[in-house]
């Protein structure tokens, strides 16, 4: 499912606080008052490209923006990537998202002891995108 999510992005041409982005207008505008707390010490911010900007000149120099996000109904348990099938281990206490992570906890062996020829609550599965709780912490393709 993709969602808008809404950004700041800093006098270096990035997103403050290294994440995707934010819910709402007001809750990007709230992480950009606290980000900018940071430098309230220093009395500047020190960019990349254009040197120390005033803390006063900030607000000018930084844009909001928005960006679409893809978001997963499931998370990897042993890398962290969204995922929309892949494994579900005792009936969703752990997910994988390929061979490769299961093996990192689970055998071949052990998982197909745990599939049981399909009567145990460890499968392979797909979950629809009506699973995803955008009130819950929402899960990206990539882990930030
Ligand atoms: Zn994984």
């Amino acid at each position: 499912m993709k969602i808008t999510l809404y950004t700041v992005v800093s006098p270096d041409g990035i997103t403050i606080e290294n994440v995707l982005g934010y819910r709402s207008p007001e809750k990007a505008l709230e992480a950009f008052e606290a980000w900018k707390k940071r430098f309230e010490a220093q009395g500047f911010y020190s960019s990349v490209d254009s040197g120390r900007i005033p803390l006063e000149d900030l607000d000018r120099s930084c844009e909001f923006d928005t960006t679409t996000a893809e978001v997963f109904p499931r998370k990897c348990s042993c890398c962290g990537k969204g995922m929309t099938e892949g494994y579900c281990i005792d009936g969703g206490e752990e997910y994988f998202c390929s061979d490769e992570c299961l093996h990192t906890e689970y055998t071949k062996e052990e998982f197909e002891a745990k599939y049981a020829e399909g009567d145990g609550d460890s499968y392979w599965t797909e979950w629809p995108e009506e699973e995803i709780d955008l009130d819950d912490e929402l899960i990206f393709e990539e882990n930030f």
